[in-house]
C-alpha cells in the first residue's frame, strides 16, 4: 500500500503544488488522481518515486517511509510511464524494453527474451521489435512505454497521463487493454489523468483534486457518482452523472420476460403465428440470439419461405443476466422491438426486458438510497439519547 500522510509540496517560488494530501492507494488496485491542470497531480505522483521531495509530511510504501529508502533502490520496485512514452530514440523497441532488466543484472540474452514476452503481453507484434520509436504510431509507442515499465516486474506502477496524447479510438483501445492487463497482473497503480471519464473507467478508487493541490473527495467511482461530496465534485463529474452511475449498478434481479422465439430455418409462417407485437426473436440452434424478425413485412413470403439471417434486424446490444443496469437499459433502448435481449454467461437467451421495467428498478433503488440517507436524521429526531 502507498500512503500519503499530510504531504505538502511548496516549490521554491512559493507555489503550493500539493496541500496536506492524505490518501491511501491500496495494494493491487488502481488509484486515479484526477483534477484540472495544475492541481498537483504530477507532483504528487513524483513524490512516490522521490523525483520530487515533499516539503512536509511522509509518503509510505508498505509501511516504510520512502524518505528512508535510497532512490535507486526505491525505483527498482516502481515502473513509471509518462505521456509520449519517453522512449530512447536511438534504441530499438526490443532494446528499449530490455534496458531495465539489463540494469538490474539480467544478461542481455535473458533481457531480450523477457522483452519479447512483454511485447506480446502489451499486444504488439514481434515484427516491431527491431524498429525505432519514430517508426511507430503514438499508440504503439505508448504500449512500448508500458512494456518497458513492466520489464522489471515492479509491484508498483506510476502512470502520468499515459493515454492523453492519443486519438480517442486508440485511447479507448489502450484503456481496455489496461483493464485486461491489470486484471491479470494486479499491480499497485497510481494513475494521473485530467479526464474524469478515464478516471471513472480505470480507477478502483478515484481521488479528485482541486487547484492549490487539495484533495476534495476520494472514493470508488460508484460512490462518487452517487454521492458527490461538494458542488465542485458534482460539476467535475459532469452531466449524465446519474446515468453513468448505472454502469456500476448490478442488474441482479431484473424482471425478465419469456419470449416465444423461432430458429433460423424455421418456416416463416411459424414466425407469423408467434407474432405478439410484430417482432419475433430469432435464435440459432444453440439458443444464441441472432436478431429480430419484423413479421408485418413478411406477408408476401410467409407461406413459402424460411427464417434466414438476411431477414433479420440486427442492431440492439445484448445485456448479460449478471451485468449492469446500464447494459440492460441500453439493450432495451437499442432493440428494434423495444425488448432488450438478455443472455446468460454462455451467450444463450435468458429473456428480455423493457426499458420501463429497468427504469422501475432504477427508481426503486434510488428511493431506497434516499430513504437510507434520510434515516440518521429522522432517527436523531425521534430517538433522543436516553438520559444517564
Ligand atoms: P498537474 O499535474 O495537476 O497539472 P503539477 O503537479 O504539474 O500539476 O503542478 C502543480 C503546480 O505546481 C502548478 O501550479 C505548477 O505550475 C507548479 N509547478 C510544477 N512544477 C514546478 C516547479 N518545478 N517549480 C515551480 N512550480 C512548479
Amino acid at each position: 500500500m502507498i500512503r500519503f500522510d499530510a504531504v505538502t509540496k511548496t516549490y521554491p517560488d512559493g507555489t503550493v503544488a500539493v496541500n496536506a494530501l492524505t490518501l491511501e492507494a491500496a495494494t493491487g488496485e488502481t488509484t486515479v488522481l484526477v483534477g484540472p491542470s495544475g492541481c498537483g497531480k504530477t507532483t504528487s505522483l513524483r513524490m512516490v518515486n522521490r523525483m520530487v521531495e515533499p516539503t512536509s509530511g511522509q509518503v509510505w510504501l508498505d509501511g516504510r517511509d520512502i524518505a528512508t529508502i535510497a532512490p535507486h533502490e526505491l525505483r527498482r520496485g516502481i515502473g513509471y510511464v509518462i505521456q509520449q512514452a519517453g522512449l530512447f530514440p536511438h534504441r530499438t523497441v526490443l532494446d528499449n524494453i530490455a534496458t531495465v532488466p539489463v540494469l538490474t543484472g539480467c544478461s542481455r540474452r535473458q533481457a531480450r527474451t523477457r522483452a519479447a514476452e512483454l511485447l506480446d503481453l502489451v499486444g504488439l507484434s514481434s515484427d516491431l521489435a527491431g524498429r525505432y520509436p519514430n517508426q511507430l504510431s503514438g499508440g504503439q509507442q505508448q504500449r512500448v512505454g508500458v512494456a518497458r515499465a513492466l520489464a522489471a516486474d515492479p509491484p508498483v506502477m506510476l502512470m502520468d497521463e499515459p493515454f492523453s496524447a492519443l486519438d480517442p479510438v486508440v485511447r479507448e483501445q489502450l484503456q481496455n487493454e489496461f483493464l485486461r492487463l491489470q486484471h491479470d497482473l494486479g499491480k499497485t497503480i497510481v494513475f494521473v489523468t485530467h479526464d474524469i471519464d478515464e478516471a471513472i473507467k480505470l480507477g478502483d478508487k478515484v481521488a479528485i483534486l482541486d487547484s492549490g493541490g487539495t484533495l476534495v473527495q476520494a472514493g470508488s467511482p460508484a460512490e462518487l457518482l452517487s454521492r458527490p461530496g461538494t458542488p465542485f465534485v458534482a460539476s467535475f463529474l459532469g452531466r449524465d452523472r446519474g446515468y453513468r452511475a448505472l454502469t456500476f449498478a448490478q442488474a441482479g434481479s431484473l424482471p425478465l420476460s419469456d419470449e416465444t422465439p423461432v430458429r433460423l430455418g424455421d418456416p416463416l409462417v411459424l414466425a407469423s403465428d408467434r407474432q405478439t407485437d410484430g417482432w419475433v426473436l430469432v435464435l440459432d440452434d444453440q439458443e444464441v440470439p441472432q436478431g429480430w424478425l419484423a413479421t408485418a413485412t413478411l406477408s408476401d413470403r410467409q407461406d413459402v419461405g424460411t427464417v434466414t439471417a438476411d431477414l433479420l434486424h440486427l442492431g440492439g446490444t445484448l445485456a448479460t443476466a449478471h451485468g449492469t443496469l446500464r447494459e440492460a437499459l441500453d439493450a432495451a433502448l437499442s432493440s428494434p422491438s423495444g425488448r432488450g435481449v438478455v443472455v446468460n454467461e454462455n451467450g444463450r437467451l435468458a429473456g428480455t426486458v423493457t426499458a420501463s421495467h429497468v427504469l422501475a428498478l432504477v427508481e426503486k433503488r434510488a428511493a431506497r438510497l434516499r430513504a437510507a440517507e434520510l434515516q440518521p436524521a429522522v432517527a436523531g429526531l425521534t430517538a433522543p439519547k436516553a438520559q444517564p
